[in-house]
């Protein structure tokens, strides 16, 4: 399939172009030509399906002819190794975890797909591709899960210095080979800027093969589209109307969700809950957007102020708001809030849920104050483990370390400062 940009000032490319360039040389994302719903009978039977049967279909018209139909099922297979269950809270209440991945937060799908299609488009190339990417905490732990080992692929992972947590700096500095970590004296916002800098330096560009691996690169996006086929695989059996719930920063997730409703999937509603970088919230409200410089939270992943995928959520309604707003509801809750929401979750039902996952609880219950009779389905998008502090303290009990994690805990941290963009350079073009 072809992908457009959609500043519509650079040509289409196929698959493989959008996934090796990331994002069009003029700047805008790239969207697929044409989404084509599947077969009634797709739905009719999905939970005869397996989660990889599933996958393969929904994903195929994307990828068509440009990875080998045998090849797409082996990287399905290796990419969709865990469990994607969805557990009862309450009475029409669901939460779908997304966490059961080897860096326990839902990017580790995304980042595992676009690596096994990266190296399989770079298989047989000469020139290595770097993958550069800036991380305010679990981007950087899935990807360099995801790309270790992979052939012709380097990445190099910016972080700021003392702003992640603990865990999520062992999960980007320990595993060496092909994935090299370098710590910078400043935010995520200097790291981020350097990394737009490293894009537009021709110079640069003119001696490394550069892309991205964020939500913006079509193999990271896409493929989230599954967990919403798992989900509703799910809960059909509930006989209601289903909404979901999606705890949002970049809003990549929540519109792969609105492709797999494109496709066909029975959806009567999406809630894009936010914490308090309330850009989308205030759109749905006002109908203007106005990006500001995102505000520090207890849901990290999401502290974004000027969400890169929105455009592609408009450019899916053809930028008719009244169609948005039929299918999208858009809320921002506080740090208090969401802290409230964990303790009441786990006195309400036992289940321990990380600030993330509590974000889209409390998105999902205002929605459901004014239509009770459907399902809902609220995405667990990190393991509460990987907020220990936070979760411990706001419901008093100690958490158990899980495999993974432990295992990189006895790990030696490996990564080198930087602090200009000067000092990036130097270290790439080495
Ligand atoms: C990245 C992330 C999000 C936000 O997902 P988007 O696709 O950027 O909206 C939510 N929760 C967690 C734990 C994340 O890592």
């Amino acid at each position: 399939m072809n992908f457009y940009s959609l500043n519509n000032k650079a040509p289409n490319v196929s698959f493989k172009e959008a996934v090796i360039n990331g994002i069009a040389p003029d700047k805008g994302l790239y969207f697929p030509e044409r989404i084509t719903a599947l077969p009634a009978s797709f739905f009719e039977r999905i939970q005869d399906l397996s989660d990889q049967e599933i996958a393969y279909t929904a994903i195929l018209q994307f990828v068509d002819g440009e990875i080998p139909n045998v090849i797409l099922k082996e990287i399905l297979k290796e990419v969709l190794d865990f469990e994607f269950p969805v557990i009862p809270i309450e009475k029409n209440v669901g939460t779908l975890e997304l966490f059961h991945g080897p860096t326990m937060a839902f990017k580790d799908v995304g980042a595992r797909f676009m690596a096994q299609c990266l190296g399989y488009f770079s298989r047989e190339s000469k020139e290595e591709i770097t993958v550069l990417v800036a991380t305010s905490g679990d981007t950087g732990g899935a990807v360099a899960n995801g790309f270790l080992g992979v052939d012709g692929v380097n990445v190099v992972i910016l972080y700021p210095s003392g702003k992640v947590s603990d865990i999520q700096e062992r999960q980007l500095t320990t595993l060496g080979q092909n994935i090299r970590a370098l710590e910078v004296n400043g935010t995520f916002d200097d790291c981020q800027a350097m990394v737009k800098t490293a894009f537009l330096d021709e110079d640069l560009l003119a001696q490394l093969k550069l892309t991205s691996a964020n939500s913006i690169n079509v193999a990271r996006w896409l493929p989230q589209l599954f967990y919403f086929l798992f989900a509703y695989k799910q809960a059909k059996k509930e006989n209601k109307e289903i909404v979901f719930s999606v705890p949002s920063g970049n809003f990549g997730n929540i519109c792969a969700g609105m492709v797999a409703q494109r496709l066909g999937m029975p959806v009567k509603h999406f809630v894009a809950a936010t914490n308090v970088n309330d850009t989308v919230p205030k759109f749905m409200a006002t109908q203007n957007y106005d990006p500001k410089p995102s505000t520090a939270t207890i849901s990290n992943a999401m502290d974004v102020g000027d969400p890169s995928n929105f455009v592609r959520i408009r450019h899916l309604y053809q930028d008719n708001f009244e169609a948005l707003k039929h299918n999208l509801s858009s809320f921002s809750f506080t740090d208090t809030e969401t802290k409230k929401a964990i303790l009441e979750i786990y006195q309400n039902s036992g289940y321990m849920a990380d600030p993330h996952g509590a974000v889209g609880y409390l998105g999902l219950k205002k929605y459901q104050a004014v239509y009770p009779d459907t399902y809902g389905i609220f995405l667990e998008t990190a393991h509460p483990v990987k907020f220990l502090d936070i979760v411990e303290d706001t419901i008093s009990i100690k958490l158990e370390i899980p495999a993974q994690i432990q295992k990189v805990m006895d790990k030696e941290k490996e990564s080198v400062k930087i602090e200009t963009y000067q000092e990036l350079k130097g270290f790439l073009l080495v």
